[in-house]
């Protein structure tokens, strides 16, 4: 059942304390991807979730969203984005500044690859502050898709990051404090 799974794939991440500096616990999703199960689970959760809901585009955040990104799209059948830190792109992009910690980042995607009233899903492994996946939200509705859903592998939740996506639904399956 779904509690199991979810179960087994929190097992596999490995919490690294102080990397990469220190007071950060870094959720290690490198030691999911090499258990095919728990990888495969992880993939079909969010694919029964989404399958018949009618999202055309699934836009994926560097770098991690890159690896559950993709394998989602194709099973749902939609096209995937990514969204790129500055200057990947080649092509002609739009891009969202956000606040870190410690200075700024940035998001762009390329003009033209989602369409308006596209229907997005946007999927990251983790949430913490919420500032990217908001980035991600910013950059998909200034193309005029709509954004069904952010989903996150794993949420922080003592970071509030669910607080700053204006009421977007937000859905994980894991937690971690
Ligand atoms: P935030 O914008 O604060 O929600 O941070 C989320 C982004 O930073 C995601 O792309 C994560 O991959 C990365 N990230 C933040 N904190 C962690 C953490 N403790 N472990 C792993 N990745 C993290």
């Amino acid at each position: 059942d779904d509690d199991s799974r979810i179960h087994a794939i929190k097992s596999k991440i490995r919490v690294v304390p102080n990397f990469p500096k220190p007071g950060i616990m870094f959720q290690d999703i490198t030691t999911l991807l090499l258990d095919p199960k728990a990888f495969k689970d992880t993939i079909d959760l969010f694919v029964e979730r989404y399958k018949g809901k009618n999202i055309s585009v699934v836009a994926g955040i560097e770098a991690r969203g890159f690896i559950f990104g993709p394998p989602i799209a194709l099973a749902i059948g939609a096209k995937f984005v990514p969204l790129r830190k500055p200057r990947k792109l080649p092509g002609d992009v739009i891009s969202e500044k956000y606040v870190l910690e410690y200075g700024t980042d940035c998001l762009e995607m390329h003009i033209g690859a989602v369409e308006p009233d596209e229907r997005a899903l946007v999927v990251d492994d983790l949430i913490a502050t919420g500032g990217t996946l908001c980035a991600a939200m910013n950059l998909l509705e200034r193309a005029g898709a709509e954004v069904v859903e952010c989903a996150c592998v794993i949420e922080l939740p003592d970071f509030k990051g669910r607080d700053r996506l204006n009421g977007k639904p937000l859905y994980v399956l894991v937690e971690s404090h």
